[in-house]
């Protein structure tokens, strides 16, 4: 069996751009879980579904063939055929997505389908609840972390240079409530797993983090 790091932490944390130099580092596998939320939500709201209506979601998921396969060194999807990726970013996605991964059914399915990714090699994931949840026997757990401002800022940068209309008190207000749907939520809430090393990386760059994580991965922990 591959090894799997989990590296959890709120929206905007740096996990993405971590966990992405993390599996260039080590030649792991790159795993992004909230893709497959995303993927749900944009499942539901192309195929005409109220979000909100969880006996819909469920629904819309269930019937839709999932299929997964590894491209460019990261494990993505197929919903129906067609592989969303720009799609999973789009404002419609995101406002939904966070009740969307609140309903448990849609949980059990998504931690099964990342679960069964360890076949395809050892995996750097990243989310909410890897540590906890997907991969709890894992002994590379890491949580990181950064003030609400600086992660709201990066968030905005990112969308504005992806084209996106944006403004930034918007986008510190949708972080801030999507944080408090994920961490008081009653399904595997935003929690730092038991054993997890806590990184700040308020005032790190992206290669310390780097770094830090593949130090620590091959100190063994
Ligand atoms: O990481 P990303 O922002 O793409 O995640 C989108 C949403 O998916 C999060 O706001 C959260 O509600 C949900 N999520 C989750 N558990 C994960 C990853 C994402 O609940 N492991």
């Amino acid at each position: 069996m591959g090894k799997a790091i989990a590296i959890d932490g709120p929206s905007a944390s740096g996990k993405s751009s971590v966990s992405k130099g993390v599996a260039v580092e080590l030649g792991f596998i790159y795993v992004d879980s909230g893709a497959l939320y995303r993927g749900v939500t944009w499942q539901a709201i192309r195929t005409g579904v109220d979000t909100t209506d969880s006996a819909a979601v469920l629904d819309s998921m269930h019937h839709a063939e999932w299929d997964f396969f590894v491209q460019e060194g990261a494990a993505i999807f197929s919903i129906d055929g067609d592989v969303p990726v720009q799609e999973l970013r789009e404002k419609g996605v995101r406002e939904a997505v966070a009740g969307v991964a609140a309903i448990s059914e849609v949980r059990k399915f998504v931690v099964e389908s990342l679960q069964s990714l360890e076949n395809f090699g050892s995996l750097v994931m990243e989310g909410r609840d890897i540590g906890t949840v997907v991969f709890p026997d894992s002994p590379y757990k890491f949580y990181l972390d950064a003030d609400p401002e600086e992660r709201a800022m990066r968030r905005y940068r990112e969308l504005v240079a992806a084209g996106e209309d944006e403004k930034a008190h918007e986008v510190m207000d949708s972080l801030k409530k999507r944080d408090q749907i994920d961490s008081t939520r009653k399904a595997d809430p935003l929690v730092v797993a038991p054993g997890a090393q806590k990184i700040d990386s308020t005032s790190m760059t992206l290669d310390e983090v780097v770094q830090a994580v593949v130090d620590a991965v091959k100190e063994g922990l």
